[in-house]
């Protein structure tokens, strides 16, 4: 009998599939950063940093030190890199032996300061070349060397960029300008310093399509939930994240009823409509509403109808044959995998992911 509430099958075995996938992409030589920021792409991110540290991966990544103090709580001994400390963060990412991102004199300033007791504290040096997000630029450099060398508490462990549009092959005159500006910052830090830094780059789609450029490292997120950001890489992928429910209730209405708020449906004809306990608090957001998006019920294909509640939505079964208490597909490779799901309301599956809600039940598949 099927699980009788809503769930996410958090499949572990699928994302060992992508991690291997991902490892035979780039050199045995090049290390693996798996980045389980945001709830692990709303997966879980306790059991898959457990499972990728099994797998022996290099680095683990978060974007704020909360979630890396969380990983370590709970026994997660890799390095960690916090991809977007804040100044007040400082004391927490030492406590816990995190390794922050340094993008800004601002930053480095209260880097600085807050690790005086420690010695040669280890931290990643962003660059800015195109995005721009987070990062020094090239013009910075004379003056960080300046400021890094008169302290012996800090070091340089990696200098590392980021890719704007890796999946896109249509920009890749774009993406071939920000990795020449990140070999130019490359060889002015090496001539300035007088030393070689260790250096990554590559985000899954970047290990994808410019895998020549892996340097020392490579980091990967989307990648290692299942999604390769385009249809051709998709199918050698495995998703990690299914999400399923249960009809909780069935109502026969008459042509002219109402369904949900706002009398957002009205029936053209006699009608069925089931009832789904997960709502736009756990993730489905309200735009899939009105029949933009629909579900698996049976085999078949049940239409949201009227406006998704913040608990519970509810769709059209007036042609499926199916009983209260039936299984609800609502994510899962074979039907509906969080891409096509996302293509839906003009998102992508980043959003769909990260978007499921804490509250919903994870269950593992070892
Ligand atoms: C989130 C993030 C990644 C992971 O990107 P994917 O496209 O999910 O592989 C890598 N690097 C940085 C800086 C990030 O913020």
């Amino acid at each position: 009998m099927s699980i009788q509430n809503t769930h996410i099958e958090v499949n572990l075995k699928n994302l060992e599939h992508n991690l291997n996938f991902l490892r035979k992409k780039i050199s045995e030589k090049t290390k693996i950063l798996c980045v389980v920021k945001a709830f692990g792409y709303g997966s879980e991110p306790v059991e898959i940093a457990k499972k990728l540290e099994e797998n022996k991966v290099d680095y683990l990544a978060v974007a704020y030190s909360n979630e890396g103090v969380e990983l370590r709580k709970s026994g997660i001994t890799s390095p960690i890199l916090v991809l977007h400390p804040q100044i007040d963060d400082f004391d927490d990412i030492i406590k816990h032996k995190l390794e922050p991102n340094i993008y800004s004199f601002r930053v480095l300033d209260a880097f600085i300061e807050r690790s005086k007791n420690e010695k040669e504290y280890p931290f990643h040096l962003k660059f800015n070349t195109g995005l721009n997000r987070l990062g020094f630029s090239f013009k910075d450099i004379e003056k960080i060397h300046t400021k890094v060398t008169s302290y012996s508490n800090i070091k340089i462990k990696y200098i590392f960029s980021h890719l704007g549009a890796s999946e896109d092959l249509n920009e890749k005159k774009f993406t071939d300008n920000q990795i020449e500006l990140f070999e130019e910052i490359s060889s002015k830090m090496s001539t300035i310093f007088k030393s070689e830094f260790k250096k990554h780059l590559l985000n899954t789609s970047g290990i994808l399509n410019y895998s020549k450029f892996q340097y020392d490292m490579v980091r990967s997120g989307i990648g290692l939930y299942g999604y390769g950001n385009d249809q051709n890489y998709d199918k050698f992928f495995k998703p990690v994240v299914n999400l399923k429910s249960v009809v909780s209730q069935i109502h026969k209405i008459k042509k002219g009823d109402s369904v949900g708020y706002n009398r957002g449906f009205i029936a053209t004809k006699d009608s069925k409509v089931g009832i789904i306990p997960i709502g736009h608090a756990d993730g489905i957001s309200r735009s899939f509403g009105n029949g933009k998006a629909s579900f698996i019920i049976n085999n078949q294909e049940a239409k949201i109808v009227g406006n998704v509640c913040m608990d519970m939505l509810m769709v059209d079964v007036s042609k499926i044959n199916c009983s209260e208490g039936d299984e609800v597909i609502i994510i899962d490779s074979n039907n509906q995998n969080a891409d096509q799901l996302a293509r839906k309301n003009g998102t992508i599956s980043y959003e769909i992911l990260t978007s499921l809600s804490n509250r919903i039940k994870r269950i593992y598949i070892k």
